[in-house]
């Protein structure tokens, strides 16, 4: 048991108040297992991508598929926040692009998607 634990434990010592310590971790340990589940938004790892991060994630994939594929328009599928991002902020970077590929892109909000979650369709 000890040994299996090892890595989940901080054992500081034999004494009776180091069995405590470590019993009492365990416990918040096992209850936080019960009562939570990952965080959807970041999958635990307490922080997630910009929209100007996932942005650049949707050119490279959007440039990808327009070297694999032969389509006429794209469709981002993307969360609200990044959506806007995407048509306000870099919308002259997505006139760049489209002119770069001669193909139009166009955008919906997924409710959804979380903040890093994005689909490149091909219509
Ligand atoms: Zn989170």
């Amino acid at each position: 048991m000890l040994e299996r634990d090892h890595a989940k434990c901080k054992v500081t010592g034999v004494s009776e108040l180091g069995l405590v310590e470590m019993t009492r971790k365990r416990t918040r340990e096992s209850l936080e297992h019960i009562l939570c589940e990952p965080c959807s938004q970041c999958q635990g790892r307490g922080s997630i991508k910009t929209p100007v991060t996932v942005c650049y994630e949707i050119f490279r994939e959007i440039l990808r598929q327009h070297r694999a594929y032969d389509t006429e328009t794209y469709l981002v599928l993307a969360s609200a926040g990044v959506v806007e991002y995407l048509t306000d902020d870099a919308s002259d970077h997505v006139a760049e692009l489209e002119a770069f590929i001669n193909k139009t892109i166009r955008f919906q909000v997924e409710a959804m998607y979380s903040p890093e979650q994005f689909d490149v369709v091909l219509r």
